[in-house]
């Protein structure tokens, strides 16, 4: 199976994605928090003992490609991770916040997310 950063090689922004599919509730994801503005679901091939994407409703592919009249919505992502590690019990001991942004990112998916990563001692600096 390709890893990760091979994936993000070869994807590409544009048109819809598998996060609109789950937003639309299409295919099945393990949700743990919705709103009007935002999801958040369980990542698929988890890299820490928690590991949540929270993405935004509008379809923005990449925080590169958002716009300033997005700042309420970024702001609104950034709430909502906080109120999910919270929520997740990560708020004690600590969490980290990744957005992969285009190839040198190792973005692999063209649909805008905040990872939440917990539950162990993350390292730095990043692979
Ligand atoms: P990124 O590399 O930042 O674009 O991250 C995309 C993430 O989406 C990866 O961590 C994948 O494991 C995850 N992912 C891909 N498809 C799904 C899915 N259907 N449900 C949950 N997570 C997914």
């Amino acid at each position: 199976m390709a890893g990760e950063v091979e994936l993000a090689q070869s994807a590409a922004p544009g048109g819809d994605t598998i996060f609109g599919k789950i937003i639309r509730k299409e295919i099945p994801a393990k949700i743990v928090f919705e709103d009007d503005q935002c999801m958040a679901f369980h990542d698929v091939n988890p890299q820490a003992p928690t590991h949540i994407l929270v993405i935004p409703k509008k379809p923005i592919p990449q925080l590169s490609k958002s716009e300033d009249a997005d700042e309420q919505l970024l702001g609104h992502l950034l709430v909502a991770a906080r109120k999910i590690a919270a929520q997740e019990g990560l708020d004690k001991s600590g969490f980290r916040l990744v957005v992969n942004d285009g190839k040198n990112g190792a973005q692999s998916v063209y649909h805008l997310h905040i990872h939440i990563l917990g539950g162990r001692q993350m390292q730095w600096p990043p692979g």
